[in-house]
């Protein structure tokens, strides 16, 4: 977990590969299925653009369908999802309460994260990189998806670690909190 910008994605390929469990990136799913003009990519299209959610029913039918794929089986890391309360209600619904082992939050300075997603949106072409789309997306990340910290932190299942800094020092912390 963390907000935009705070480095999940590229943190998160990483842990994966190091343990050898899938990633699964809800936005890199949607971004393919928006590149593949699929019935869902026309659907999430807008939402992405505008930096706010795409409908929990969307979303999770498409969880739901990839973690009941065979190499999710012994294990995955999941990156942008839960998103919401609703969504991790969903998540706990369809595969029981302790589907998720750990919460692993990546805590960044707004300021800091506004300059790195400007940076990535010029360097990568990502369409929802520009000013007023990632100040949406603060915005929303604040509103609906900090609230499940507090969850996964009173189930015992959330592990903070400070994402400022460069990316092997982050991937040692995280390294170094899952050892623990
Ligand atoms: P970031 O966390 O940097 O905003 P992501 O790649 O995780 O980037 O998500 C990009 C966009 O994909 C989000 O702004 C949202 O529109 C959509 N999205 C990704 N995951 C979810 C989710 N779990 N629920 C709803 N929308 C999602």
């Amino acid at each position: 977990m963390g907000p935009p910008g705070a480095g999940k994605g590229t943190q998160a390929s990483r842990l994966a590969r190091a343990i050898g469990i899938p990633h699964l990136s809800t936005g890199d799913m949607l971004r393919s299925n928006v590149a593949d003009d699929t019935e869902l990519g026309r659907q999430a299209k807008a939402f992405m653009e505008a930096g706010d959610l795409v409908p929990d029913e969307l979303v999770t039918a498409m969880v739901i369908d990839r973690l009941g794929q065979d190499d999710a089986r012994c294990g995955f890391l999941l990156d942008g999802y839960p998103r919401n309360p609703a969504q991790a209600d969903a998540l706990a619904d369809a595969f029981g309460e302790d589907v998720l082992e750990l919460a692993i939050l990546l805590e960044v300075d707004p300021d800091e994260l506004v300059t790195r997603l400007l940076t990535r949106g010029q360097q990568q072409g990502r369409t929802d990189d520009t000013e007023e789309v990632i100040r949406n997306r603060l915005a929303v990340y604040e509103e609906q998806t900090a609230p499940l910290v507090a969850y996964y932190e009173s189930h015992g299942r959330l592990a903070s670690l400070d994402g400022l800094g460069s990316i092997p020092d982050v991937f040692g912390r995280i390294i170094e909190v899952l050892a623990t």
